[in-house]
């Protein structure tokens, strides 16, 4: 990995629980349960799983979006996670998000001139610089700077997600938290944009945490990944090491879903079917959360919580009893 940009520490997000018919409020909902990762400079790290499983909480507070129950975000050598508003405003302009729904996420009674430029109009700069960068931010990200003051429904979803990024790009970020950026739009348009990203991390050097729940994305754009499973990160490395031999049976269950190119090969490879669905975060399971879907799990797995330690011969990592590689 190149020098650390972002080092996330034991994060932990904990909400309160809904209230019942009786009005008690109900267990608290731990959607996040101690997640550690580092970001390198210009590195892409691919943070997959379930809808539920935690990744886009993990990624709003990096950003301070939310803020965390427990845990540290340090970002550049700093430790943000504990920071005022005010003094977090410094460090935001190098730390910025793309959202899912490009059309939920602009307003729409702002021009695409207003939307790009609010960024730098906080940082202080001048209406007029703002302006003027907003529409080389639009020429960069393959939108036509003469519709600068165009509103967002005027555009297409792909060109909507183009302002939503040349917005995070207005400040000259570091590190872009992209929250299931493509998962909203056409399959032909998906590619459109990760090209558009992939181009724009060579010619700017940024990193991104790239979260997804489309693991064939994925592999195509992050150097590594982190696969989550009710709040915790399950297994983390490479993409080779992960994706070539995976070690966690759960990654394995998400990876044999993956339709294959080769036609074949599609039909010689047995898919792993999980039972039911993820338990409620408001009541994991014993020992390993994954124990009552997992294909493999043992007595042990129903009582003692593995931990997330190197498994084979590289630094890849897996939380499982008895991992595969
Ligand atoms: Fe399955 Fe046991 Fe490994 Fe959990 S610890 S993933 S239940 S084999």
């Amino acid at each position: 990995m190149t020098e650390t940009l972002l080092s996330v520490r034991d994060l932990v997000k904990t909400f309160p629980g809904r209230r019942g018919r009786t009005g008690r409020p109900g267990a608290p909902i731990r959607a996040v349960d101690g997640v550690s990762f580092d970001v390198g400079t210009g590195e892409t790290l691919g943070l997959v799983g379930e809808s539920g499983c935690g990744k886009s909480t993990t990624g709003r507070m990096i950003v301070r979006l939310l803020d965390p129950t427990s845990g540290t975000v340090t970002f550049g050598g700093t430790e943000i996670g504990g920071l005022s508003q005010a003094q977090l405003r410094p460090h935001r302009k190098h730390l910025q998000m793309v959202f899912q729904d490009p059309y939920s996420s602009l307003n729409p009674r702002q021009t695409v001139a207003r939307i790009i430029s609010e960024p730098l109009l906080v940082q202080g700069s001048s209406a007029a610089d703002a302006r003027k960068r907003a529409g080389e931010l639009m020429e960069l990200v393959g939108l036509i700077p003469e519709h600068i003051d165009r509103y967002p429904h005027e555009f297409s979803g792909g060109q909507a997600q183009r302002i939503g990024i040349a917005r995070s790009l207005a400040t000259s970020p570091k590190l872009v938290i992209a929250d299931e950026p493509v998962s909203a739009l056409d399959v032909s348009i998906q590619a459109q944009v990760v090209n558009l990203m992939e181009r724009l991390q060579q010619e700017l050097g940024l990193a991104y945490v790239f979260i997804a729940h489309d693991l064939s994305v994925v592999k195509r754009v992050c150097d590594r990944v982190a696969v989550m499973y009710l709040g915790r990160i399950v297994e983390i490395g490479d993409k080779s090491e992960v994706y070539g031999n995976p070690a966690h049976p759960y990654t394995r269950a998400l990876l044999s879903a993956v339709p294959l190119p080769d036609p074949a090969a599609e039909r010689a490879r047995e898919r792993i079917v999980l039972l039911g669905d993820p338990p409620s975060p408001a009541n994991p399971p014993s020992g390993c959360s994954f124990h009552p879907r997992c294909p493999k799990a043992q007595e042990v797995c129903r009582t003692e919580r593995p931990l997330l330690q190197i498994t084979g011969a590289g630094s890849r990592q897996a939380a499982c009893h008895f991992p595969e590689a």
